[in-house]
């Protein structure tokens, strides 16, 4: 099994580059923003308390996530891999991961994270907001509250992988296909690691 996580701030490409990914490697993709985003328009009691916090820029308290990403991993058993996106978001949230994956013996084989300057974030999630049809990527101040959530809380989970030497930066500016190309080596080469490793007993 290999699992990868693409990490970076909103607007990084995580979403983009998933799709990619996913098409090469055969990975389930697991988009937790996707996930609350389904609660939503499904309109169940999970979406309406999620939207909340959404609608202000701000995360989702850690135990529905983490709820919810149990479920999914329960769901799918037999996957060939994860590609985890936009999760986890808080170091409890990773830790909780770490621990649910345990039991799959299936640990993450590699963080990869995409480096933006904050303007050229600004930038695009404007312009996705154009047609993405997302109210968070139409008003400025709800994508600077998410940039700021993500420099308050999420910047440290890249930090609770690098004490397990888990993270590749790659950086995130650039033609779609060039990011994708720099994602696509640094997996190749971890999955030839994981491949050389001997099976546990
Ligand atoms: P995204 O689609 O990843 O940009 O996520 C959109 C919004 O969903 C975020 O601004 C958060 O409010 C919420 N969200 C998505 N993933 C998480 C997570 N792992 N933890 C907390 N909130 C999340």
């Amino acid at each position: 099994m290999f699992n990868l996580i693409l990490f970076g701030p909103p607007g990084s490409g995580k979403g983009t580059q998933s799709e990619k990914l996913m098409a090469r490697y055969h990975l389930r993709h697991l988009s937790t923003g996707d996930l609350l985003r389904s609660e939503i328009s499904r309109q169940t009691a999970l979406g309406v308390e999620a939207k909340k916090f959404m609608d202000k820029g701000q995360l989702v308290p850690d135990e529905v996530v983490i709820g919810m990403i149990s479920t999914v991993l329960d769901e799918h058993k037999n996957a060939t891999g994860f590609l985890f996106d936009g999760f986890p978001r808080t170091s409890a949230q990773a830790e909780a991961l770490d621990k649910l994956l345990e039991f799959k013996q299936a640990p993450i084989s590699v963080m990869l994270a995409l480096e933006v300057s904050e303007d050229e974030l600004v930038k695009r999630l404007l312009k996705r907001g154009q047609t993405s049809g997302r109210s968070d990527d139409t008003n400025e101040q709800v994508i600077r509250a998410r940039i700021e959530e993500y420099r308050l809380k999420t910047e440290a989970v890249a930090d609770y992988y690098r004490q397990f030497n888990k993270v590749v930066m790659v950086k995130g500016e650039g033609s779609i296909e060039e990011i994708f190309r720099n994602l696509c080596q640094v997996i190749d080469q971890k999955k030839k690691i994981v491949q050389e490793l001997p099976e546990p007993l």
